[in-house]
This record gives C-alpha cells, sequence and structure tokens, in this order.
C-alpha cells in the first residue's frame, strides 16, 4: 500500500489524530523528497548552482534530518501533546506509517480524535 492510497482513504473519512496537522507531515514528506533529489541528483545540482561538488549532499543531508526532526517535534496529541511521529517511529518498520495515519486513539491520555468530531458535529 502506497503513502499517497493511504491519504487518499484516510482523507476521504478523515477522524485520524492528525486530521488538522496533515499538513505538517506533507511538509516533512515534500522536504525529504528535495533533500533525496539534492543528494542523488548532486552532481547536476552542483554544477546548475556552481558550488562545489559536495554541496548539495549536505544541504540535502541537513535538510532530511530537519524535516524529520520537525516533524517529531510538530505533529503532536491536540490534549496532552504527546510526539506522535516519534511514538510512531517506535512501531516496526511495516507498520508506522499506517499507524500514524489512521490512529484515533492518543496511546498516552485516550484522547479520541473521532469522538471529538462526532461531539462538534453533534453541536452543529
Ligand atoms: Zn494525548
Amino acid at each position: 500500500m502506497s503513502l499517497n492510497s493511504i491519504l487518499e482513504r484516510k482523507a476521504s473519512n478523515d477522524v485520524s489524530l492528525l486530521a488538522a496537522q496533515r499538513w505538517k507531515l506533507w511538509l516533512a514528506f515534500v522536504a525529504v523528497l528535495t533533500a533525496g533529489a539534492l543528494m542523488w541528483f548532486d552532481a547536476w545540482f552542483s554544477s546548475a548552482l556552481r558550488v562545489q561538488r559536495y554541496a548539495p549532499t549536505l544541504i540535502g543531508t541537513g535538510l532530511g534530518l530537519l524535516a524529520l526532526v520537525a516533524a517529531c517535534c510538530a505533529v503532536r496529541c491536540p490534549r496532552c501533546g504527546k510526539r506522535l511521529v516519534w511514538y510512531a517511529l517506535s512501531k516496526p518498520a511495516h507498520s508506522w506509517v499506517e499507524w500514524l495515519l489512521a490512529e484515533t486513539t492518543c496511546p498516552k491520555c485516550g484522547y479520541s480524535s473521532s469522538k471529538a468530531e462526532s461531539r462538534s458535529s453533534a453541536r452543529e
């Protein structure tokens, strides 16, 4: 299952803990892709930007690490502030993305995004 199909599936029934914070994940994803492009095509970037050969790789590495740290710090539980990306990364390698995009209950405080959503729609 690709990341895109998971995101599309969740967008149609969006009650995940990350519903309001999905843009942060997309931003980190784009930054990681950019970092990968800088490192993979380092020769092209170094000649196009007229910089030293190692500069794109160095910038790409920094950007990738910054995106990972920023995502780990910025994506949090709305109630208790638990760092959800950091928690998800502790899951087995094959399931952390799925857990992150599908989870509706905070593992620390029990905050449920689906209950919050049904309460807010009941008020309307
Ligand atoms: Zn929480």
